[in-house]
């Protein structure tokens, strides 16, 4: 479904990619984990074309997105993304908030894309919330709405970065049963994550960044048990 090959990223003279290469299927969930700065951010924001790539192309179902010609609007209509702080537009009710691309990138009409939203918040325990301004609810709610809100243009993909950092501890649990069920229904998902149980828990496979360079990729049995990498073991003896 997706393909990422030798893609390189600079700021300001520094590679924060280098070179990095990764396959994902469809109904695949890959994790990438990896130290604050080695880059996991950054490649979710080039595969969502918030960022360009200095060298290397991504393919999303066969179709190069990182060529200049491609259309913007169309791949992100392909790509659902969700990051650590909710970004919801808090001058909007929560369903205007999930009608919005609906209505405005994909010209669904207002009362469908109103159904397909009230479906969707009653699939993820937000039914009654449909009114509600962001402020009005708890972080674990408008992170909810915030997934919610990027399913409701129908994305191929979804990409999730740290969607859990932000919340108490006792909002997380809630968030993690959307991504599990998401993941059931066959969401093909990359996220970014410090939540190492979770991260196991949930992925396929597990790729480890280390200063923007993915040093190790495998299924989470491997990679946490037997990683074959000395950087890939360090770094998970920091973490526990
Ligand atoms: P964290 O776990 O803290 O979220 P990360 O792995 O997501 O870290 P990135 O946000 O991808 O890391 O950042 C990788 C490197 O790129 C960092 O050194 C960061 O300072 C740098 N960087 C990211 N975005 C920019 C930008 N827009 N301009 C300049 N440097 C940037
Ligand atoms: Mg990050």
């Amino acid at each position: 479904l997706l393909s990422i090959d030798g893609v390189w990223k600079h700021f300001h003279g520094q590679s924060v990619l280098r070179g990095i290469d990764l396959e994902v299927n469809a109904h695949e969930v890959v994790s990438l984990i990896g130290a604050s700065g080695s880059g996991k951010s950054t490649l979710l924001r080039c595969v969502n074309l918030l960022e360009t790539v200095d060298d290397g192309v991504i393919l999303l179902d066969g179709q190069d997105i990182t060529d200049p010609r491609a259309d913007v609007d169309d791949v992100r209509k392909r790509i659902g993304i969700v990051f650590q702080s909710f970004n919801l537009f808090p001058h909007m009710t929560v369903l205007d908030n999930i009608t919005l691309a609906p209505r405005q990138v994909h010209r669904v009409a207002k009362a469908q894309a109103q159904e397909q939203a009230h479906e969707l918040l009653a699939r993820f325990g937000l039914q009654g919330k449909a009114r509600a301004y962001p402020d009005q609810l708890s972080g674990g709610q408008q992170q909810r709405v915030a997934i919610i809100r990027a399913l409701a243009t129908q994305p191929r993909l979804m990409l999730l970065d740290e969607v859990t950092s932000a919340l108490d501890p006792q909002l997380v649990v809630e968030v993690l049963t959307i991504i599990r069920e998401l993941k059931d229904s066959g969401m093909t998902m990359i996220l970014t994550t410090h939540e190492m149980g979770f991260c196991r828990d949930i992925s396929d496979t597990v790729c480890f960044l280390d200063g923007g360079v993915l040093v190790e990729k495998g299924p989470p049995e491997q990679l946490f048990e037997a990683p074959e990498h000395p950087r890939t073991r360090e770094f998970l003896r920091s973490v526990v």
